[in-house]
């Protein structure tokens, strides 16, 4: 039976997953007559130390290009995986999860929240010492946007759908010696733009050495890259971001670097103005060739961590001093004293 195209799609790959990896539903989202399943996807190595890159899309239900994102990555490694041996030998080092789609109920309804009207990324328990107004999260009503619901000061206290992507990732940064995270948004900006933590705060982020030093490796790699890479605080500073949440539960021994993508939609708006006046419009392609250019244009980016990730004691670890001088000089200028 139909649900909606992008639940689909995943009901379609879990067959052609099987033979390579492992399918597990993670919770089941009931909402009203609606129910889903949370779909994890994995491929590639079952020991727990293995390096680990863990791909989320459609955490916000608006955004549905994220997850179609996701899928068409998970597609291409699909078509890979029968004949090509350099990728199932990178798969033995390393392992690769996905939850393509965080918020099934919510993008089922055309609603940026979930079920229960909450923002899955203003749900944890993370206190932000200067929120930005509005965006940054409220816990007034789930009438209006960026509700935060009512996070406890514990995991368990949040929703089902954070909570479960929550304990996913908390299992790999416990044992994986290193963890990077992307997470695929839409909507703010003309540019894609990549975000480091923190969303809760501007100060810097306590391991910037590591992401200088992952930035110099992916300017290195792919120089004319489209990314805009920053702290996320540098756009706005949220209340309960779930990255910022994971990234303290990490153990002080593993690298953990939680990515955020954020397609910059105002690009297609801006090249498409009627598409404003389309709902989804302001945070998806409506044309087709430009919906399939961002289903290829982050390829290589995929790639790119892929192998970052396998190979992180070859970067991560690199000249932790003058990476985090450089980092602290690049990217939070404005607040040294
Ligand atoms: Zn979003």
């Amino acid at each position: 039976m139909s649900v909606f195209p992008e639940y689909d799609e995943i009901k379609k790959l879990i067959d052609l997953w099987i033979p390579f990896g492992k399918v597990e539903s993670l919770a089941e989202i009931v909402d009203h007559q609606s129910k889903y399943s949370l779909h994890r996807f994995s491929l590639g190595s079952d020991h727990p130390e293995a390096p680990s890159l863990i791909l989320t899309g459609g955490v916000h239900g608006l955004e549905r290009i994220g997850s179609q994102v996701a899928l068409s990555f998970m597609q291409h490694l699909v078509a890979r995986l029968p004949w090509d041996e350099s990728l199932n030998e990178q798969l033995s080092k390393m392992r690769i999860t996905f939850v393509p789609l965080v918020n099934p109920a919510g993008m089922h309804r055309f609603k940026r929240s979930n079920g229960n009207g909450v923002d899955l990324m203003r749900n944890s328990p993370v206190v932000a010492e200067n929120p930005n107004w509005g965006v940054g999260g409220q816990s007034y009503s789930k009438n209006f946007p960026w509700f935060r619901g009512n996070p406890e000061k514990t995991l368990e206290g949040m929703e089902s759908e954070s909570k479960a992507v929550a304990k996913l990732v908390i299992q790999e940064i416990k044992h994986s010696k290193c963890t990077i995270a992307l997470d695929l948004h839409s909507g703010f900006g003309v540019s894609d733009q990549l975000w480091f933590p923190y969303a809760k705060t501007k100060e810097v982020f306590s391991e910037i050495h590591q992401v200088h030093a992952f930035s110099k490796i992916l300017d290195a790699v792919m120089p004319n890259h489209v990314y805009v890479f920053e702290p996320q605080s540098k756009n706005y500073t949220t209340h309960g971001d779930l990255w910022d949440y994971l990234y303290d539960q990490k153990p002080k021994e593993n690298t953990f670097l939680p990515l955020t993508l954020e397609m910059g939609s105002w690009n297609w708006v801006k090249k498409n103005p009627l598409q404003l006046f389309s709902f989804l419009g302001a945070f998806n392609p409506v044309k087709p060739h430009r919906q399939k250019r961002a289903m290829r244009r982050h390829l290589p980016l995929f790639d790119f961590l892929m192998h970052a990730t396998t190979s992180h004691q070859h970067w991560s670890q690199a000249e932790v001093e003058q990476n985090r001088i450089s980092g602290i000089q690049k990217w939070y200028r404005s607040i040294q004293k």
